[in-house]
């Protein structure tokens, strides 16, 4: 077989994180005092990428909204960042709520799209006045209830399915029916409604995916409900599409055609395994023909953040007309709800080599002190090289390839299931840094299997280069 060749993914690497490895104490300190793996936030980045899209909105002179999506990230920093810039946060079940409440969000922040939502979440939301994004008659119901019991009405914004796409309609299992959705808001809400406790306030729609024509064409079809709507007298106020705005983790499109390239030859036995054990991340093989595409995020996009929310709010309908026209016309108030794209280059997970081994193929494996579910989303592999920092740089440096493992107690305990190329031979100590993993890949899957602690939550601050905890951080009220 021929010689390995190597296949580099370099990641985008704010700032802030080169001059972190480049000192390096810092770094070594807080995994010292806070046990490894550690995550680091920074709240400087989130900020670019709300700024990002506030300027998008305000090029068009629009009513816009943004709200973070939490479940992408729990830390609290950027919960009362969101605020301080003047905008809300998307709270998906009752302690994101509660907290976000406790940091002195309000009403005007916050927003409840929990996909099961219980008493105790709609009583909080109620007694808050806190937005409710509907999905289902149940959940009416509860509000209904919820709200005379308190004596109290309920703001609701109801969350939409059943869009016309090229000929079909947009599978999801969340929302109220677009065919049915003028009866439905005109029979159930304000004094003449069966849910009379409920007011009506706007739209909301969330897609899987990331397809700008997609989100295109379904604000167009929730425009035209806003209009009949209208038509019967029922004001619309919001329109919402959710989240799923692409971002971009690579610097260069051609590394990452043909990392693609080289894993089909890899998972073919045509060149030496570039994933571990030939993993196909996601393709399915069968009797030598390959199927499918690889299942992981793509981490590769031109049209990403802000410009991608611009090619959005400048889709079409038939006359010609872009939304952001549409949308300003009507008076309606625009928002979003990013989660993994606000979080871009907002933080990173550091942990220490605990051991060097050779596994039965020969392999080199490079364990370290962290678990699989601490640096795990959706995809099928992180597709970003780490960063490594010894602890002394090697008068004369080898590089070495090699995988990276976990603690976990099982075979499949990869944490990145590529194979990784390191500039010296890692030493027991040495960090490695994994980049950009504030959306999704710090928190979303993190587990305590074998009573592992979970990471703790660094804020990182650049002014004084120090970290503070994110548990520390405090409510608006106790900002000066
Ligand atoms: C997950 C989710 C988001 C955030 O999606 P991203 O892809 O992280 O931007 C926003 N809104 C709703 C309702 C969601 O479920």
């Amino acid at each position: 077989m021929k010689a390995y060749t190597h296949y580099p993914l370099t990641p985008l690497i704010h700032k802030w994180v080169t001059g972190l490895t480049e000192e390096r104490n810092l770094l070594f300190e807080a995994i010292e005092q806070y046990q490894s793996p550690i995550n680091i936030q920074h709240t400087k980045p989130f900020k670019e990428n709300i700024k990002g899209y506030i300027e998008v909105f305000e090029k068009y002179g629009l009513d816009y909204k943004i709200f973070f999506a939490r479940k992408a990230n729990k830390s609290r920093c950027f919960v009362r960042k969101a605020a301080k810039l003047n905008q809300g946060v998307d709270t998906a079940s009752y302690r994101e709520l509660a907290q976000a409440l406790e940091l002195g969000l309000n009403k005007e922040h916050l927003i409840s799209t929990a996909a099961v939502k219980n008493k105790k979440l709609i009583s909080l939301c109620v007694a808050n006045h806190i937005p409710i994004i509907i999905d289902n008659l149940d959940e009416c119901k509860l509000i209904q209830a919820v709200s005379e019991e308190l004596n109290a009405n309920a703001t609701v914004i109801v969350r939409l399915s059943g869009f016309q796409y090229v000929g079909n309609t947009l599978p999801t299992r969340f929302g109220f029916h677009l065919g049915e959705a003028t009866e439905f808001i005109e029979s159930s809400f304000g004094e003449a409604g069966i849910f009379n406790r409920l007011t009506y306030s706007g739209l909301h729609f969330h897609l899987n995916g990331y397809s700008i024509s997609q989100r295109g064409e379904c604000l167009l079809q929730s425009i035209k409900l806003i209009d009949s709507l209208n038509e019967k007298g029922i004001e619309t106020k919001s329109l919402d599409f959710g989240g799923g705005i692409l971002m971009n983790y690579l610097q260069d499109k051609n590394q990452y055609a043909a990392f693609m390239q080289g894993l089909k030859a890899s998972v073919l036995h045509q060149i030496p395994a570039i994933t571990y054990q030939h993993d196909p991340l996601g393709m399915v093989i069968l009797e030598g023909t390959i199927y499918g595409e690889p299942t992981v995020y793509p981490y590769y996009n031109e049209v990403n953040k802000a410009s991608f929310l611009d090619e959005v709010l400048n889709y079409k309908n038939d006359q010609g007309q872009p939304i952001h026209e549409l949308i300003k016309v009507r008076n309606l108030q625009i928002r979003i709800e990013p989660g993994r794209s606000a979080l871009d280059q907002a933080g990173i997970t550091v942990a220490k080599v605990a051991f060097r081994r050779k596994d039965t193929d020969g392999e080199w494996l490079f364990g370290l002190e962290m678990n699989r579910t601490q640096l795990k989303s959706g995809s099928s592999d992180f597709l970003l090289d780490p960063i490594h920092v010894p602890k002394f740089k090697s008068e004369n440096p080898e590089k070495t390839y090699g995988y990276l493992v976990g603690a976990y107690c099982l075979e499949q305990e990869q944490l990145l299931k590529r194979k990784i190329e390191f500039d010296q031979f890692p030493e027991v100590g040495d960090l490695i840094v994994f980049v950009n993993t504030a959306g999704y890949m710090m928190h979303f899957y993190e587990s305590e299997a074998h009573l592992f602690e979970l990471a703790e939550n660094l804020v990182y601050h650049s002014d004084s280069h120090t970290f503070t905890l994110d548990e520390e951080t405090k409510a608006l009220s106790q900002e000066t």
